[in-house]
């Protein structure tokens, strides 16, 4: 991740990482000093500033690599489609792969642009996971976890210049949410809704537990942007619980599809 301002982004990090530890499920901050609108022009800002770092974010082409695209967007769009997505025709909801094997991410801007690493698309083992991941990040878009919690950090300014295309301020946002800093109860909600969104579809409702339960059969430490998060342990458990008491019937995990898709990155 790259930060220029090293002291303020700091700052800021220990502010989000305090909030992190203090918030609970209960805590969550509801209260968005924000418009709407601010969290498509920040988004567009942060998608514009990825795109001119192709360095540090090798987006992978879309135009040779369609086949992988259309898979990838089709999960989306079931995602898009069930009804439950409030911000479903204002945001972008735009989707990019970032051709790097090496890091197990995926991030969303505010206002829906989806930022997808083929080394988390090869570490998964089917769609139903993938598309836990997907749910996990429109959530975090839908729900505007960023602004709210930049509401609550109390970094209204810092987010209003990139709102108004500060450069500085928009890399700083970006860092922030590479590095996934959400806060505890973010990351819980967006489980959450992760679950009750691939519940109306035919997807196994717990498919972003998958992510988890493979980080956890991998042994030793998790990667270090999961290490503020809630534990691998806990998210299996509240997933799973979570689609056991919505009665999410789907099981669909399309193993073998998915493994095709795979093979072609
Ligand atoms: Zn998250």
């Amino acid at each position: 991740m790259c930060i220029r301002n090293v002291i303020i982004a700091s700052l800021l990090l220990a502010v989000m990482v305090i909030s992190g530890c203090e918030a609970t499920k209960r805590t969550i901050n509801q209260i968005n000093a924000f418009p709407v609108s601010d969290d498509i022009k920040l988004g567009l800002q942060v998608s514009q500033e990825i795109a001119s770092k192709p360095a540090e974010y090798p987006v992978l082409p879309e135009q040779s690599n369609q086949e992988v695209y259309r898979y990838v967007k089709g999960i989306r769009d079931k995602i898009l489609s069930t009804g439950q997505i409030k911000h479903r025709s204002a945001f972008k909801w735009e989707l990019k792969i970032i051709d790097d094997d090496k890091t197990l991410n995926a991030f969303v801007t505010p206002g829906g642009y989806i930022y997808i690493y083929t080394g988390l698309i090869k570490f998964l083992d089917s769609e139903d996971e993938l598309a836990g991941v997907l749910g996990h990040e429109i959530a975090h878009a839908d729900r505007r976890h960023a602004t709210r919690q930049m509401t609550k950090n109390g970094a209204i300014g810092m987010l209003g210049q990139a709102v108004l295309g500060n450069k500085n301020a928009v890399g700083q946002v970006l860092g922030s949410l590479v590095g996934l800093k959400f806060s505890r109860a973010s990351e819980e909600e967006a489980d959450e809704y992760s679950v009750n969104y691939l519940c109306r579809t035919s997807y196994n409702a717990a498919g972003a537990a998958g992510f988890f339960v493979k980080l956890q059969g991998k042994g030793g430490a998790p990667p270090q942007f999961l290490s503020t998060h809630p534990s691998s342990g806990n998210r299996i458990v509240d997933i799973k619980t979570k689609a056991k008491n919505l009665g999410c019937r789907g099981s669909k995990r399309n193993v073998l599809e998915y493994s095709k898709i795979k093979a072609k990155l």
